[in-house]
């Protein structure tokens, strides 16, 4: 009666259903793996890509040069 059914939710990594369960420290993943293996993804590539110049760094400068 206590044993609540943890919802299946599928792995953002492999898609693989699995259950969403307090017990598992690397949910969303399914495992541990698939979590490394994300964050690594998210670290080498898009990490990357969104710390490209800065346009207002070069926005500011300009600004100051003005004066
Ligand atoms: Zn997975």
């Amino acid at each position: 009666m206590s044993q609540a059914t943890a919802p299946l939710v599928a792995c953002p990594q492999c898609g693989k259903r699995h259950p969403y369960h307090s017990s598992n420290p690397a949910r969303p993943f399914c495992s541990e793996r698939c979590k490394l293996i994300d964050l690594g993804k998210w670290a080498d590539e898009e990490y990357r890509v969104a710390v490209q110049d800065d346009p207002f760094q070069d926005e500011l400068s300009g600004l100051s040069g003005k004066h």
